[in-house]
This record gives structure tokens, sequence and C-alpha cells, in this order.
């Protein structure tokens, strides 16, 4: 019986976490497709914007990590933009691939609102590598040329404003504020003319959270000086004023949005089952049932728990329903039976800016302040060393001089 050929498209939580699981079974041939030679931690972007760490520490090298399987696990370059499943072929801007079984891990974007005016072109994202980085150097450039044209101090308000109080919002809000603070601490200029305005259109930051959350993340948000806007909806946005509700102008140097998201682009063509974000329907085993040999996970699919209580997207969403679709394209593979998924959060862990952060565990541990900052980095960066380790052995199997250049010598 020939090998099969199974195609994971997206190396970002869900992909890597389903790599990780198929690979060291050798049993088939894995092609593992991202647009981007890395994986992207998102869960660390607001350590990158407020110069924390450098980009180093929010990505992994996808090329090193499949060398470091052996032969039958391939990195292509390339970005998909069809599925054709009655061909069971995936076609992207440089090549098709054919394949047996397919994993679909393309996560999502930004959901700009219906199309709120402006949104898109005045605001920044964080969700790709390359807005983060666009973001944190436009905004140093920004910061550098009020305080050189004003003499080194900030007469006029700087305004910086983070749209949605989700989990990303809320860890940049808290974030840029304290980094803003060390700024204005360590600096000899002076710049404490700078105001951080987080845009929320509920009662509270963190809606539908456990409560322990939202109260932790608010008092910390407060103290960090950030002001809280709720109930309120951006309605339009130019250049550098929003309205607010459509009466309720604020003017800003910088804009941030992150309300919601929409599964990635990869699904528009695809006439399956999806919900009202894109996302695709799956049934337990992460299949998706109209495409025989298709699987989906992380942000691009709808997750349940096993109670069939919908799942957040989350990275820890992702990673799990990747572990259980790659179990069952194994299962698959092996002749055996398929087991129902089992994706659930274990807890929450929110950074609040310097060192600080909450964390609900299990449902009964929590921490805040240095503690809960600790056992966040603990495991984070377990995750990035944990990678990072399997890559090394990756670059002992590139050409000498590739692994030399990757190596950064
Ligand atoms: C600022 C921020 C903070 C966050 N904080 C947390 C947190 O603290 N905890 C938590 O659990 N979650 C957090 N999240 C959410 C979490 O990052 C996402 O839920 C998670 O990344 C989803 O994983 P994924 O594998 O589905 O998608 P992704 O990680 O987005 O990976 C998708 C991959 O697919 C690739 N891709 C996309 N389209 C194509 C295509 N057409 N062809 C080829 N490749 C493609 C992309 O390049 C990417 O590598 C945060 C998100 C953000 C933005």
């Amino acid at each position: 019986m020939s090998r099969k050929r199974v195609i994971i498209v997206g190396g970002g939580y869900a992909g890597v976490q389903a790599l990780r699981t198929l690979a060291p079974s050798g049993e088939c041939d894995i092609v593992l497709i991202d647009q981007h030679p890395y994986h992207y931690l998102q869960t660390e972007a607001y350590e990158l914007i407020a110069n924390e760490c450098s980009m180093t520490r929010v990505m992994i090298d996808l090329v090193a990590l499949c060398l470091s399987y052996g032969n039958h696990v391939t990195y292509i370059k390339d970005t998909i933009r069809e599925v054709d499943y009655e061909a069971k072929r995936i076609i992207g801007n440089i090549s098709g691939h054919s394949y047996d079984y397919m994993l679909l891990c393309t996560g999502s974007r930004t959901a700009y609102n219906g199309g709120t005016e402006g949104l898109r072109e005045h605001s920044h994202g964080v969700k790709t590598l390359q807005s983060a980085l666009s973001f944190k150097q436009q905004f140093e450039q920004r910061l550098y040329e009020r305080m050189e044209s004003e003499g080194g101090w900030c007469s006029e308000p700087f305004n910086i404003v983070i749209g949605g109080g989700g989990l990303s919002g809320v860890e940049i809000a808290a974030e840029m504020a304290h980094y803003i603070r060390i700024f204005h601490k360590d600096n000899t200029l002076t710049c404490d003319n700078i105001h951080i305005f987080l845009i929320i259109p509920h009662e509270t930051v963190l809606e539908g959270m456990e409560e322990y959350l939202i109260k932790q993340a608010t008092k910390r948000l407060i103290q960090l000086d950030v002001k809280i806007i709720n109930h309120s909806r951006i309605t339009s946005v130019q250049e550098h004023a929003l309205m607010l509700n459509g009466t309720d102008a604020i003017c800003f140097d910088f804009m941030i949005f992150t309300g919601g998201i929409v599964a990635s682009t990869l699904t528009a063509g695809m006439k399956v089952a999806k919900n009202k974000k894109s996302q695709l329907i799956t049934d337990e085993y992460m299949r998706v049932v109209e495409c025989e040999g298709v699987f989906a996970a992380g942000d691009i699919a709808e997750l349940h728990d096993p109670e069939g209580k919908l799942v957040p997207p989350t990275a820890q969403g992702a990673e799990a329903s990747g572990l259980s679709a790659a179990k069952n394209i194994l299962a698959l593979i092996q002749g055996k039976p398929m087991i129902p998924s089992d994706v659930r959060l274990k807890g929450m862990m929110i950074a609040l800016g310097g060192g600080y952060a909450s964390v609900s565990l299990l449902g009964w541990m929590r921490f805040s302040g240095v503690a809960g900052y600790a056992i966040k980095t603990i495991i984070m960066r377990g995750y990035h060393y944990l990678l990072h380790r399997q890559c090394a052995k990756g670059l002992e199997h590139m050409p000498k001089k590739q692994a030399k250049c990757r190596m950064g010598f």
C-alpha cells in the first residue's frame, strides 16, 4: 500500500501541534504549507510591541522544524487560495498539491465590523508579525518626531486608541501603558502627555470571561491610567479621528483595532457549512464533513468542548483541536477508530503590563500580579523552548551554509 500524503495548511498553533503529533510516527508523508517561513507567536505580540522582547522571541522557524523530523516532512512556502476537494487538490499562488488527507489551520483575521468607514485604512492590527512590527516602528518614530519638534516636551496630548476589550485589546492596552510609564520614568526627555483609550462595546472588558479575571484586569488598567470607554461602538474613522456611537469624536495619533475575528479568507470559496464568522463547521472528529479527507482546526473552525459548548478562539483551543485532528488522521491511516475531539480551555492567562498578569487555571487556581506573570512566562517560554529545541535538531540536517545563516552567524 502506498504511503499516504497529508497536507497541513497553516503553521500556527494548530498546524504546528498537528505536525508535532503526526511527524514522529513516520507513517505518512507530511507537507506543511504556510505563506510565511515562521510560526508567529501571537500570544506574545504585546511584549514585542511594548519592546519587552525581540522579534526572535515571537517566531519559530518552520523550515528547521520540518527538517528536524526527517525526510518524510517537507515545508513549502506558498499562499493557498483554493481547495478543490473533489479532486483532493489545493491550489496556491506558486503550485498545486494533491493530498490523501488535509488539515486546514489557516487561522483567522481581524473582523472590521461590517465595513465601518475608514477603520481598516486608519488602524493598525497585530494579527501578523508584519503588522505588529510596522505598528511598533511607526509608533516609536512618531513619538520621536513629536519630542524633537516640541523641544523634548509633548505639550500636545499624544493619544493611542485601542478598539476592542477582548484578550488581545486588554493585553496590548496594559503593556503599552506600562511601556509609556517606563519611557517617562527612564527618559531624560519629558513626555507625560500620552493617553491610552480602550474602547469597548460592552459594560466591562473581557466580556463573557470569569468574573475574577474581569475584576483584576479592570483594576490594573485603571491603575495604569488606561481610560476605558464602555458601551461604545466605533462608527467611523478618519486619519487621526474617530466617531463613537455616531456622536462623540476622539482624536488619536495611533489606533489599534482588535475587535473580533473572522475565519481566514480561504473559507470564502468553500461551499460547506460555516457560521457567521465564516468559520468551518466540523464534526466531533474535526472533519469538514462535506469534503472527504479534509479536517480543520484552530481559529478557522468553530470549536466546541465535549459538552457542546462553544470554545472561544484561543491558542489553547487551536492546539487542542490540532492535536485531535492529527490523532484522527493518524487513526485513519492506521485503520483504527477515530476518537471525538477533546477541546477545552484549562485556564486563562492575561498579561497586564510590567511583569503583572492574572491567571485562572482549572477553575480553582487563581493568581494575580507577579506570581501570575511568573506562571504565564513559564508556560509561554516552555512552549517556545520545546519548539526551539526541536528546530535545533533540524538545523543539523541543513546544508552547512544555510544553517549558519539561520543561526545568525
Ligand atoms: C495580540 C494577541 C494576543 C493573543 N493572546 C492570546 C493569549 O494570551 N492566549 C490565547 O490562548 N490566545 C491568544 N490569542 C489568540 C491566538 O493567538 C489565536 O487564537 C491563535 O493564534 C489561533 O491559532 P491558529 O493556529 O488557528 O492560527 P494562527 O496562529 O493565526 O496560524 C495560522 C497560520 O496560517 C497561515 N496562513 C493563513 N492563511 C494562509 C494561506 N492562505 N496559505 C498559507 N498559509 C496561510 C498563517 O501564515 C499562519 O502561520 C491572541 C491573539 C492576538 C492577536
